[in-house]
């Protein structure tokens, strides 16, 4: 027993050491997110358009069914998402959007200050969400 506490103690000691310590002073100091980390999504721009081509795999694979999504035909013929919105209160962050993407128009960031007041400012729209 002594054994078991002197390393629970060692241990806790260790992280008293500079550099050593695993809480930073938040929101002075921000965590580096490691390049897996699924936070806010964003709608990935090509030149004149959003990438995306309205197909509705990601609204379909959603387990949360937290997207939608209105297709549209624009002047050359191309689909596109006429609406695009994602309720950021129903998202449970799974990914599973970005990984049915035919076309990687959609991706997650590192963006996980996503605290707010207001119901609706949780609502990401297109515009939003290629910002
Ligand atoms: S991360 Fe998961 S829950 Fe959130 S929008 Fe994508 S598929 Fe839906
Ligand atoms: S799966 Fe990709 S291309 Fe299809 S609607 Fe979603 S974001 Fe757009």
């Amino acid at each position: 027993m002594f054994t078991a506490i002197a390393k629970g103690l060692g241990i806790t000691f260790k992280h008293m050491l500079p550099g050593h310590s695993t809480t930073v002073q938040y929101p002075t100091v921000k965590l580096k997110m490691s390049a897996r980390f699924r936070g806010l999504h964003r709608l990935v721009p090509t030149q004149d358009r959003e990438k995306c081509v309205a197909c509705y795999l990601c609204p379909t694979v959603c387990p949360a069914k937290c997207i939608t999504v209105e297709a549209a035909e624009n002047d050359k013929g191309e689909k596109y998402p006429r609406i695009y919105k994602i309720d950021l209160l129903r998202c449970i962050f799974c990914g599973y959007c970005v990984e049915a993407c035919p076309v990687e128009a959609l991706e997650m960031t590192d963006a996980y200050e996503l605290a707010n007041y207001r119901r609706e400012d949780f609502e990401f729209t297109k515009e939003r969400l290629l910002k």
